[in-house]
């Protein structure tokens, strides 16, 4: 009751009793007001009048409750529009979204589009921004936005109304209603163009790439929400082909993705039961001919007994995100079976690009280390120049965490990337692994020889060792050894294998720098 009184409606009743009440007292008083014209006894007046006065009351207060009942309906209705939009609306750049997408209806002719005769078609264009997160380190999360609200408005400029979507993240969904096969080429090409134009932020001028992958309704799907999933496999197919790629949905592409997801469950068992193992390549020291250490590589044979290349499954392992377990399994046997070889055989692992945005990388390898036993100086970190680029300021705090523990780090695959020197400039590595592919054809390609020259004097200026892979032939070992290389690795000195065989390979190691 309490609660009725304090309400609106229980103010208004009242409010109209009190009214009621004064128009009943004064009729009292005033004969005239109570019918005194009329030929009535002063009771029947009396009655008529609060009869009278109760009901234009309650007339009143019936048209009152229906405005405000009216007035709450609007409200009402308002506040569901909203829920609406917000559930149906990304925030940040207003687009549409995934819910949306899914009410869309392509039959209905839009506002100001003439309804044809014939069956609709649509284009579902998926779009991933390349090189997003890279632009987001550059300029900030707030900076980070407003590319993605320009990459909005440029494309709601483009497509008409209610037909680009925002999925979340960089991916964005345009839908091309009856656009003929022969056409949605170009389009993609357009959208592509109309993305990578470079945006300024804060005055700075920055550049995003993209890849769209689309399919067409209802060929490759029976409704748009088939044909957005199918879409985004043509994406993934292009985003495995480069930068700014478009391809279209073909059949022959789920198959991939069938396979893929088989890998990966085949992964993934794989991982939780162990069967990857670190198998180990000998790294020669040039001067002496002993071997010096054991670059740990991640060995896979299945239950068929066919072996599986680290090429095919690292990185799998890296996009699902298993490689830290994988490679917390490896460190750990590794370090294990290092303490079998002699004092001075020395430890190196790689490690995925991916793993340097781990903050807690460094404690974790110094942690396995500990629980092995293995010294910290006895362990090599290979680390290539990608895992370098993402986020330079960690990647610089874990290398020197790394080093303050006593490990040392080599920079993998040098010379295959596109900032080797800068890297040298701004980390402190130990040494420096010159790919293969500066071997195999460094001996009589003079441009080659003189790079591989230079490669060697700039460690030595630098005081950092120099270790070349892929040495198969006596004449490359000759060639380094001449050069003044430090330590060498190839099948020239053995392949990687196994715990046990590394154990004989040491005791019965042939000195294979004599015969050369
Ligand atoms: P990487 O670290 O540069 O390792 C050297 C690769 O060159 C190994 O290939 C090795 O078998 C191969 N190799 C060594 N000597 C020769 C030679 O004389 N001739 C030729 N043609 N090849 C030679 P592998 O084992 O197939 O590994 C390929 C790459 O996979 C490695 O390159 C490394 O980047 C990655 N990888 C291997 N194991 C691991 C791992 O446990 N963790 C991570 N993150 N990556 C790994
Ligand atoms: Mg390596
Ligand atoms: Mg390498």
């Amino acid at each position: 009751m309490r609660d009725f009184l304090g309400s609106r409606a229980g103010k208004q009743f009242l409010l109209l009793s009190a009214l009621a009440a004064c128009l009943c007292l004064l009729g009292r008083q005033s004969p005239w007001l109570a019918y005194g014209t009329f030929p009535y006894a002063d009771s029947t007046r009396i009655i008529l009048l609060t009869m009278n006065v109760a009901g234009l009351m309650s007339f009143i207060y019936s048209a009152l409750r229906i405005y405000d009942l009216r007035k709450e309906m609007a409200q009402h209705r308002q506040a569901e529009l909203r829920a609406d939009w917000t559930a149906t609306h990304d925030h940040l750049t207003q687009l549409p979204n995934r819910y949306a997408f899914e009410r869309l209806k392509l039959l209905q002719p839009e506002r100001g589009e003439e309804e044809t005769a014939s069956t609709p078609t649509a284009t579902v264009f998926s779009i991933d921004l390349d090189g997003f997160k890279k632009v987001n380190d550059l300029v900030g999360h707030s900076g980070g936005d407003t590319l993605l609200k320009e990459v909005s408005r440029r494309l709601s400029g483009f497509a008409p109304a209610g037909r680009v979507f925002r999925f979340g993240g960089d991916e964005f969904i345009v839908v091309a209603k009856d656009l003929p096969a022969e056409k949605e080429d170009q389009y993609a090409r357009l959208l592509i163009q109309l993305i990578t134009r470079p945006i300024m932020i804060g005055g700075l001028s920055t550049q995003v790439g993209a890849s769209v992958g689309y399919a067409r309704w209802p060929t490759h799907g029976k409704t748009l929400e088939e044909v957005s999933h199918v879409s985004d496999v043509a994406l993934y197919e292009a985003k495995a082909s480069g930068t700014n790629v478009h391809s279209l949905f073909h059949p022959a592409m789920q198959d991939k993705v069938i396979e893929r997801a088989r890998f990966e469950r085949k992964l993934r068992t794989a991982v939780s039961d162990n069967v990857i193992r670190p198998f180990y390549q000998p790294l020669v020291n040039l001067r002496t001919g002993s071997v010096c250490g054991f670059e740990a590589l991640a060995r896979w044979t299945d239950e068929d007994g066919k072996s599986i290349s680290p090429q095919q499954f690292i990185g799998v392992a890296e996009e699902t995100g298993m490689i830290t377990a994988l490679f917390q399994q490896l460190l750990l046997e590794s370090c294990h079976d290092a303490q079998t070889w002699p004092e001075h055989v020395f430890l190196s692992c790689n490690i995925s690009p991916v793993q340097m945005e781990d903050r807690l990388l460094a404690s974790r390898i110094l942690n396995i280390c500990a629980s092995a036993g293995l010294p910290p100086r006895r362990l090599e970190i290979e680390i290539t120049e990608n895992a370098l680029i993402d986020d330079p300021e960690l990647a610089g705090s874990i290398i020197d965490d790394l080093h303050a523990a006593g490990v040392r780090i080599a920079l993998d695959d040098f010379g295959t990337g596109y900032s080797s020197l800068a890297q040298l400039a701004r980390y402190k590595f130990d040494k420096i692994k010159i790919d293969k592919s500066f071997v195999s054809s460094s001996s009589g390609d003079d441009r080659h020889e003189k790079i591989v020259r230079a490669m060697i004097g700039l460690s030595r200026s630098l005081n950092i060792e120099t270790t070349v892979e892929g040495i198969e032939q006596h004449t490359q070992l000759a060639y380094f050894v001449a050069q003044g290389c430090d330590i060498g690795q190839g099948y020239l000195f053995g392949k990687a294998m196994s715990a046990e065989d590394s154990v004989v390979y040491l005791d019965d190691h042939r000195d294979i720098m004599r015969s050369a």
